[in-house]
């Protein structure tokens, strides 16, 4: 068992109620019973920002983090219908927040609003999940790593704290499509990534994309993965801590 930091975080997307609270009680409860078993690990479960403030408040003895699926570029409030900003995603119990996942980018985020949106939630003290990928055409264009090198140029400021960022590589292919990169590929597309961010330590880089718990024997074995983002396996308590459980294994 690999005694690094591995991170597994759930993004539950539009999905979720107050009763949904059932599946982060039994997350936690798991997380707090296998501290000492799976000693270096952090989940992170990104829920809708209506629901953060409640589970924070109703959880017990917690031994998971809340974060939020995306947050405005706005740094304070203002005209922005419909909103909401970093600063009150931490207000309300967020320690996490994704930025640039590829269902906000289809949906009109370009690298300079991420960049905006990254700068804005390490100011609020946030920690940042910064989903970067390929597209489809991108891949058979043999453009995969031109693609991530742009994303993260155009995306992060010269001076920004790259310690409060952890990468998510996230193939738009392979989001919610049950399809993943080969092992050897992947292996390499985590090393590049890793190469190209200056930082003293190297970044944490994690992957997501379709990720379930019979595919993830084959990604445990690549070490340079820190963790994963898991989106619609997170759903569901059993099936998420089966994810964990079989990372270990
Ligand atoms: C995601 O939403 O970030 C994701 C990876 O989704 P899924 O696991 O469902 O492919």
């Amino acid at each position: 068992m690999t005694n690094k930091l591995k991170y597994f975080v759930g993004n539950w997307k539009m999905f979720g109620d107050l009763k949904s609270f059932n599946i982060v009680n039994k997350i936690n409860k798991f997380s707090k019973k296998t501290k000492n078993v799976y000693k270096n690990n952090k989940v992170i479960l990104c829920v809708p920002s209506t629901l953060i403030y409640f589970y924070n408040k109703k959880l017990v003895s917690k031994s998971i983090s809340l974060g939020a699926q995306n947050c405005h570029y706005n740094d304070d409030y203002g005209s922005f219908t419909g909103s909401v900003n970093a600063k009150m995603l931490k207000n309300m119990g967020a320690e996490y927040v994704i930025i640039g996942h590829s269902e906000n980018r289809m949906e009109g985020d370009t690298n300079e609003i991420i960049k905006k949106k990254i700068k804005s939630a390490i100011k609020r003290k946030l920690n940042v999940i910064f989903c970067i990928g390929e597209t489809l055409k991108e891949k058979k264009g043999g453009k995969t790593f031109s693609s991530l090198k742009r994303q993260i140029k155009n995306s992060l400021e010269k001076k920004i704290n790259l310690k409060k960022i952890i990468f998510a590589y996230e193939p738009v292919w392979a989001v919610g499509s049950d399809k993943t990169p080969k092992t050897e590929e992947l292996r390499k597309i985590i090393k590049f990534i890793k190469k190209n961010i200056k930082l003293k330590k190297l970044p944490k880089v994690l992957y997501g994309g379709s990720v379930n718990s019979k595919n993830m024997r084959s990604f445990s074995s690549i070490s340079d993965i820190d963790g994963f983002l898991i989106g619609r396996a997170s759903q569901s308590s059993k099936k998420f801590i089966d994810i964990i459980k079989n990372y270990y294994k």
